[in-house]
């Protein structure tokens, strides 16, 4: 028998120091709205600021995707995976603004790469791609495709990647000049590894755990079925055997029994956000 997670606070005071952290201005506290129990994001991030890190993760992308397009590999607006792939974006895109308040800024942008890789991202700033390889090898419904892409936007709405360059940053150049990162000394040449640094990122467990729960939820409010997010990732542990997709995502991404559990104690936590938004058609 499997019971929910018990809740760490109770919820008056939790809502107290939502509130708090709101009014603090930061920018990744889980909305008041959420259904799903995930906390705010390390205060640690603001070391890098976010408005550097999305300019270079657009400059970034943009290389990709001109890369792509040089190799023939960069889908036209008209292939029929792209356009199912942005069709779910934009059901997605309207429930994210409350996860971050840097969404209105953002220009959100979703391409598809042919290659055989299972790989598929969101940088910050809203830059998403999947590789056909993802929805080919995984023969993807839009419901699962939806749970990955509101997974993959959780990534950067909740500012993980953010979180890690920063932890790298103080690592790297210590603590003791943690003051200097705040002015302008270094920032400019942290600034221009910074999109380089996005390719190898890799994320924690809780990040994991964490974009899991939001990216069901946004799913959810897009009117895609709660229960796909556990069917994706039996096909994700499934696939896990099958080196010629290359397992890039498999392996920042791991299919164990503990994150297909979690997604299940979380479904029917939003199973009447889905339900709603199927009634609104
Ligand atoms: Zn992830």
């Amino acid at each position: 028998m499997l019971c929910p997670a018990p809740v760490a606070a109770p919820s008056s005071l939790w809502s107290a120091r939502r509130a708090f952290l709101l009014a603090a201005g930061a920018g990744a506290v889980a909305p008041a709205i959420a259904q799903v129990d995930v906390g705010s994001s390390s205060t640690l991030r603001k070391l890098i600021p976010a408005e550097t890190l999305e300019r270079s993760a657009a400059q970034q992308y943009q290389q990709m995707m001109e890369q792509a397009r040089s190799q023939r590999a960069l889908a036209p607006d008209n292939h029929p995976q792209l356009q199912r792939l942005r069709a779910i974006a934009q059901r997605l895109i309207p429930f994210t603004a409350p996860w971050n308040d840097r969404v209105g800024q953002w220009r959100w942008e979703v391409n598809l790469i042919g290659s055989k890789q299972i790989n598929a991202f969101c940088m910050p700033g809203g830059k998403i791609a999947f590789y056909t390889g993802i929805l080919d090898q995984l023969k993807l419904t839009d419901d699962e495709a939806a749970m990955i892409m509101g997974h993959e936007m959780a990534h950067a709405l909740r500012e993980h990647a953010r979180e890690r360059l920063a932890k790298t940053q103080a690592t790297n150049i210590g603590l003791r000049l943690g003051s200097q990162l705040l002015g302008l000394g270094d920032l400019g040449n942290a600034a221009a590894s910074l999109g380089g640094q996005l390719l190898t990122l890799q994320f924690s467990r809780s990040d994991e755990s964490d974009a899991d729960l939001v990216g069901l939820e946004l799913a959810a409010r897009g009117g895609y079925d709660p229960e796909a997010s556990v069917s994706l990732w039996k096909k994700m542990g499934n696939a896990t055997g099958n080196k010629q997709g290359g397992l890039a995502f498999l392996s920042t991404h791991p299919s164990g029994p503990a994150r297909i559990e979690q997604l299940q104690l979380n479904v029917p936590k939003v199973q009447k956000l889905y339900e709603a938004a199927r009634k609104r058609g």
